[in-house]
């Protein structure tokens, strides 16, 4: 895996030799038979990418980080705000007082737990435009996010690449994860041919969410991970999981006679989600967020600091090394802009009115 925007030089994951503090940190994982010296130092010369730093991806990476993988890429678009801290294990307040991205604030907790594993940040939102480059080159990929669109995307790419994923999803105390190894297993799509039509299902914000159920999933797409790059794939749970923590149901569903013969994505190799790179400004309210993302098709044409000064009249301003802030009273919402051009408004649900303030601010 090369570093995304880095200097393109090739780094090596380190090794596990005897008498190095690699083998004491790693010693009662690589005493668990299954794993042992080889799978140990195959994690080490292996990556992962985690899309989506919430509850679930903070988890997993928490657990590949520790486990001694050899790098993984940390993909989130959001900040650390206070109603994440309850379940979202990874973050502190002070996070959350100061702005800091999840993938950022992640990478640096997790450096702290581990300094041995290549570990990247990345403060985007995953899109048809920088999918392929961001997953292709993983040997997992990991799914910490909240929605389908970004679902269907990793989906394509693991088809398309033959790259192995674990999906995972918790809302309530329940939750559901399930490994899709393309070539052998059914694909996402394959298992949810269509997103649930919209309200048609319970969401964090309906039906609110619990912190055991998400540490309780991650943990179990993490386990699959571990199997998977420890050269164990043939211990990998190819069946659907189903786990309802709160009254204590655990069922595991087989998926074996789940290949659809139609599928567009793993039968027909048609890779429409990827594939869909109009290149219009796109304007999206968050699920339960009260906050609307708006991606641009182009970066932005002058640096943050610049734009700050420009706006300083308009509202009360902080500016951190990874975004702006600007607090809008007159409209009674907050504007955070990132250096890529992407931004938050907090404070409506309305995409209308959100693109215009991007547009007043910023411009079209
Ligand atoms: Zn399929």
């Amino acid at each position: 895996m090369e570093p995304i925007g880095g200097s393109g030089a090739a780094m090596t994951s380190h090794e596990v030799t005897n008498n190095t503090p690699a083998t004491s940190r790693y010693v009662r994982q690589m005493r668990y038979a299954p794993i042992g010296t080889a799978g140990q130092q195959s994690l080490g010369s292996r990556s992962a990418v985690v899309v989506g730093l919430g509850a679930l991806g903070a988890v997993i990476a928490s657990h590949l980080v520790r486990a001694g993988i050899g790098r993984i890429r940390l993909i989130d678009r959001d900040i650390v705000e206070y109603s994440n801290l309850h379940r979202q294990m990874l973050y502190t307040e002070e996070d959350a007082e100061h702005l800091v991205p999840k993938a950022e604030a992640a990478a640096i907790h997790l450096r702290a737990a581990n300094s041995e594993p290549i570990i990247e940040p990345v403060v985007t939102e995953l899109s048809a435009f920088n999918a392929e480059r961001l997953l292709a080159d993983a040997d997992i990929i990991m799914d910490g996010t909240d929605n389908f669109s970004a679902r269907y995307l990793i989906n394509e790419v693991s088809v398309k690449h033959g790259i192995p994923w674990v999906y995972g999803g918790a809302v309530g105390g329940s939750g559901m994860c399930t490994s899709i190894i393309p070539g052998t297993t059914a694909c996402f799509r394959c298992l949810f041919p269509a997103p649930p039509a919209a309200g048609a299902v319970d969401t964090c914000e309906t039906a609110g969410v619990i912190s055991p159920i998400v540490d309780i999933i991650g943990s179990l797409q993490a386990a699959e991970a571990l199997k998977l790059l420890t050269g164990n794939a043939g211990a990998v749970n190819t069946g659907l999981t189903q786990v309802d923590v709160w009254h204590s149901q655990w069922l595991n569903i087989k998926t074996t006679q789940s290949r659809r013969s139609d599928c567009p994505v793993c039968a027909k190799r048609s890779f429409e989600t990827l594939e869909n790179t109009d290149s219009h400004t796109a304007a999206a309210s968050l699920c339960g967020r009260h906050t609307v993302q708006i991606t641009p098709p182009q970066p932005l044409q002058s640096p943050l600091s610049q734009i700050a000064s420009r706006l300083s009249h308009i509202g009360q301003i902080e500016s951190t090394r990874y975004l702006m802030r600007i607090s809008l009273a007159d409209r009674e919402c907050t504007f955070i802009l990132f250096p890529d051009g992407r931004a938050l408004i907090q404070g409506t649900d309305d995409p209308v009115a959100a693109q215009r303030i991007y547009n007043d601010l910023i411009g079209t």
